[in-house]
């Protein structure tokens, strides 16, 4: 069960205290189920939202991604690790480019 399920379950439980009386328990938790589905709301357009971010996101990547595991204009001799002939400082450490770029990857699949 996905949380969007959960929250429609629980929206669907909380719907009979839509009948309470104002100034009763039972209306003060129709306030809270009310703000409830507000919450319910946000979240389900925030997922459409991201949603499309991703696909946006994915479509940059299969544009500019080389297929060699390096990120679009590094050429490392192993993927994402600065070669052996780089500057001390960063010879056989990782590429911060190229792990945002797998980064990029992973959450776009
Ligand atoms: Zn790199």
């Amino acid at each position: 069960m996905t949380t969007i399920d959960l929250i429609n379950d629980l929206r669907i439980r909380v719907n009979p205290l839509y009948s309470a009386t104002p100034g009763t328990e039972s209306y003060e938790r129709r306030l809270c189920a009310e703000e409830l589905e507000k919450q319910v709301e946000l979240i389900e357009q925030q997922a459409v939202e991201l949603k499309h971010l991703k696909a946006l996101l994915r479509a940059v990547f299969e544009e500019l991604d080389e297929g060699d595991g390096n990120a679009p204009g590094d050429s490392h001799e192993k993927p994402g690790i600065w070669d052996d002939d780089n500057t001390p400082d960063i010879a056989g450490k990782p590429c911060h480019w190229c792990e945002l770029w797998a980064m990029v990857k992973e959450v776009t699949k």
